[in-house]
């Protein structure tokens, strides 16, 4: 940990820190470059027993980084899925460990489960997942509900969210009146508005054209740039020009694990957080984001 007056360790000058005056400087930054945010170890998936059962997942490890983008290829059935679900806490495995950010989180209750899924994990889907009875700014302001903020913090902080979109002017249209790669945009900005380190998509380019596509890998590119983790399953190996690192499994195992950036130079996140008064969080660059 290290404060804000000490002036900002990657050496340029912090704006919050300037406009504190110093004997009330409470803020501190945490940069938690290279921590290890996700450890699985000997993780097994079986469904059925006897004639019956399989594995969608096998003895199978993981170590991953903050800021890591992440993109895990393999065919249809290989566990891409299963894998993801049981990250993001949506589904548990049969054994093995999970430890997220340092905490084992197989025994844990389901209240805390959802509550830790709620603060620390987004989620992109192929189809969008969004609710087509309300409008584009309910949608996005949905999961703040879950880490209990007011109603009017919600859909300021989901208007601000779909302005960094660019879709700030849609935000009383309803899902079905927009187009697949808008859909997917509105989701993308729905993971990110509870402010979450760790991004996971499941084929969120699956159902759009090469020119959504492009729109919501940058999207997703600029979120990594902010130091936050993306772990994301394609079928489209174009796609991995955006990944740190690259992933393929088969039969519920990992086969090939290539990193095309290395660890020292992942982005980085900084937190920021105030020890006394009203907690605020905010990004080395954050894009219009929650301002
Ligand atoms: P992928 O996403 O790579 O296509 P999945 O993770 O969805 O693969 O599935 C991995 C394997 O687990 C597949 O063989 C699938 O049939 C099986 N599977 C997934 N969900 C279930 C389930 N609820 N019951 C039985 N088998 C399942
Ligand atoms: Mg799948």
């Amino acid at each position: 940990m290290e404060s804000v007056c000490a002036g900002n360790r990657t050496g340029g000058s912090n704006p919050l820190a300037s406009a504190m005056p110093k004997n009330r400087c409470s803020i501190l930054l945490r940069d938690k470059m290279n921590e290890e945010i996700i450890q699985i170890k000997g993780l097994t998936k079986r469904y059925g027993y006897g004639d019956t059962e399989s594995f969608a997942l096998k003895d199978f490890d993981l170590t991953i980084r903050r800021g890591e983008f992440i993109m895990i290829m393999g065919p249809s059935g290989c566990g891409k899925t299963t894998l993801l679900n049981i990250i993001g806490l949506l589904d548990r495995a049969t054994s093995g460990e999970y430890i997220l950010n340092g905490e084992d989180v197989a025994g844990i209750s389901s209240r805390r489960k959802a509550r830790l899924r709620a603060k620390k994990i987004g989620f992109i889907f192929q189809n969008y997942n969004l609710i087509q009875d309300l409008s584009v700014l309910e949608n996005v302001a949905l999961p703040l509900v879950y880490i209990n903020r007011p109603r009017t913090v919600r859909l300021k902080n989901a208007s601000d969210t779909l302005r960094r979109f660019h879709l700030q002017e849609r935000e009383y249209y309803l899902p079905s009146q927009l187009s697949g790669g808008q859909q997917q945009r509105v989701a993308i900005a729905r993971a990110i508005v509870s402010d979450p380190e760790i991004i996971l998509a499941d084929e969120p380019t699956g159902n759009l054209d090469s020119r959504a596509s492009i729109a919501v890998m940058e999207e997703l590119k600029s979120i990594h740039e902010e130091g936050n983790t993306i772990i994301m399953v394609t079928h489209n190996p174009a796609l991995t020009v955006y990944a740190t690192r690259v992933i393929n499994m088969l039969d519920g195992q990992i086969n090939t694990d290539i990193k095309t950036v290395a660890d020292q130079n992942l982005p980085q996140k900084i937190e920021v957080k105030r020890t006394r008064g009203k907690a605020k969080r905010s990004r080395k660059s954050n894009k219009g984001r929650k301002n």
